[in-house]
């Protein structure tokens, strides 16, 4: 290796103090995500279990399924439909502790 290759190969991995706090700092960030991400969700379809948000089969006053802006109707306009947050089918007259007005 001539001498400048070998100074170009140092020069990589010499870099400044404030890039590799950032690295790391990125670095751990993704770890606690990561963690957080597999708490919280299915790993297949990366939505959270009725157990998780206390999904029952009830609503909660006003609020249920059929008015949260997370649900999905049947397309036939009858039985149960789905949810963007929360696995399996979905009642409209459900409630979890993900809700949201629509
Ligand atoms: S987030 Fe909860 S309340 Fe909203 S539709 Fe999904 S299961 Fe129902």
């Amino acid at each position: 290796m001539r001498r400048s290759d070998t100074d170009a190969v140092e020069s990589t991995f010499d870099a400044p103090t404030h890039t590799k706090t950032a690295r790391r700092r990125f670095l751990r960030l993704l770890g606690a995500g990561s963690a957080i991400s597999v708490a919280g969700c299915s790993s297949i379809t990366g939505k959270a279990s009725k157990a998780q948000v206390n999904y029952r089969n009830r609503p909660k006053g006003d609020q249920r399924c059929s008015n949260c802006r997370f649900y999905d109707p049947p397309e036939n306009g009858d039985g149960a439909g789905t949810c963007s947050r929360v696995e399996g089918e979905i009642a409209p007259d459900a409630w979890c502790n993900v809700y949201s007005k629509g």
